[in-house]
């Protein structure tokens, strides 16, 4: 397995299948998604993706995440996730989505070998939800997360990315709807990104407050395991779901750190908050050359950074998440 100079280890593929995105997220993508120039990079083809997970399941890696932009746009996205599910090293196959086609295609990922969701829903007021994301689709997006829900997948969460001025109502919402449903809501901290700094500094909101009334309300944290991502999970014995808050603002954050990041086009990135991508297209370019991976890893890793600097107001060279998936 991949080890850095600061003994973290590396397992956790996010892997950005496009840029493009049929929601216009007011943090994210505020103008809806332009096509790209067509000078530049296209997307991987299904075949690329394809050496590229053979390459990272010789470097170790178990675990893989479909993201983008929306990754459910793509037509091939049943195919690769068949793909992963061969592949033996990869015994953890993960999608996020905004979920606008979950009721339809939901059984579909399912079959193909898909295990964990994570479904954005930032809102549960209809209103709200069309204002935050462009589309007015709640309702779909939440008869996508039962249908789902009546698929066994391993693990659903939902992300809610915290607003100050919505918070106190989006908790009062969400909390009413884990009482009957067993899945976690994670509300993530505003990030600050290249494009998104003015909305970041006007609506964010620390995930610490949230945590003072959960307590308040009688939520205990759940103690993390050492593979159980960044978030602080904390249940209720009156509740079916758990509630959990992602805070990467806060201490140590970057210390568990297990996760590589790679582009619709490619490209490595080390750190969400880095500067520069490190393409590895030309290794994708047949099942030999991605056996080269691996070595190509290794040598990248030494210029990972320790931690990002967003409480020093860096935020690295991202536009916006759509870019590589959050
Ligand atoms: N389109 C899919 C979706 O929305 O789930 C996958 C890609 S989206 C970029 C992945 C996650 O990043 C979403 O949960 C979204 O809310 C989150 N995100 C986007 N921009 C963010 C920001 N500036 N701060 C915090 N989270 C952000
Ligand atoms: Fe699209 Fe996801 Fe960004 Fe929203 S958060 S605009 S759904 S990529």
């Amino acid at each position: 397995m991949l080890v850095d100079s600061r003994a973290r280890k590396f397992s956790y593929l996010r892997l950005s299948l496009t840029e493009a995105c049929n929601f216009s997220c007011r943090y994210c993508l505020p103008s809806g998604y332009a096509p790209r120039d067509p000078g530049l990079p296209s997307e991987l083809s299904e075949s690329e993706v394809r050496n590229l997970l053979l390459g990272f399941e010789a470097a170790g890696f178990s675990k893989v995440r479909f993201t983008g932009g929306e990754p459910t746009l793509r037509k091939d996205l049943a195919g690769i996730i068949a793909f992963a599910a061969s592949l033996p090293g990869f015994k953890f196959r993960a999608l996020t989505t905004n979920g606008w086609d979950l009721k339809r295609e939901a059984a579909t990922y399912r079959l193909a070998g898909l295990q964990a969701l994570n479904i954005s829903v930032d809102s549960l007021d209809p209103g709200r939800f069309r204002m935050l994301t462009g589309r007015d689709r709640l309702n779909e997006v939440l008869d996508g997360i039962d249908q789902a829900l009546s698929l066994h997948f391993d693990s659903i969460k939902l992300n809610a990315v915290l607003h100050r001025e919505h918070a106190r109502d989006e908790l009062e919402l969400f909390l009413n709807y884990v009482k009957t449903r067993p899945l976690t809501v994670r509300f993530i901290e505003l990030m600050k990104t290249g494009k998104g700094g003015i909305y970041r500094d006007a609506h964010f909101l620390s995930s610490g407050e949230m945590r003072l009334e959960l307590l308040r309300q009688g939520w205990r944290p759940i103690e993390r395991t050492v593979s159980g991502g960044p978030a602080l999970e904390l249940s209720h014995p009156d509740f079916q779901g758990r509630i959990g808050l992602i805070a990467p603002h806060a201490e140590g954050f970057c210390s568990t750190c297990n996760r590589l990041r790679v582009s619709s086009t490619g490209a490595l990135r080390l750190c969400l908050f880095g500067e520069g991508n490190h393409d590895l297209r030309e290794f994708l370019q047949s099942p030999e050359k991605a056996g080269t991976i691996p070595e190509q890893l290794a040598s990248l890793l030494k210029l990972k950074a320790p931690s990002h600097r967003l409480l020093e107001g860096e935020t690295g060279n991202l536009g916006g998440f759509s870019e590589i998936g959050g």
